[in-house]
């Protein structure tokens, strides 16, 4: 018997390679009420962190196929995202 877990794990399996694994995911999430040059900031590092990720590729996959909203994902920016996808 297969177990119905396996693609679900596969889908996340990237993850354990991750640059920012077990890091404090408010460096990726905007905390509420962030505008301006603190969000600019918050965003720069998260990207610098993502720079040198092994599976940024994957991650910036994962993000376009689930169509994440929010956060930085494969060195990417909510804006940035959204700007590169289709209408
Ligand atoms: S690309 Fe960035 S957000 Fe994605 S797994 Fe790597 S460090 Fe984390």
């Amino acid at each position: 018997m297969t177990t119905p877990l396996k693609p679900l794990l596969r889908t996340w399996e990237w993850q354990a390679e991750a640059a920012c694994r077990g890091m404090d995911s408010s460096v990726f999430f905007s905390p509420p009420g962030e505008r301006g040059s603190a969000r600019r900031r918050r965003e720069r590092r998260a990207q610098e962190i993502c720079g040198h990720c092994p599976v940024r590729a994957a991650c910036a996959g994962f993000a376009a196929a689930s169509a994440q909203r929010y956060g930085v994902w494969g060195g990417r920016t909510e804006a940035e995202r959204r700007a590169a996808s289709p209408r």
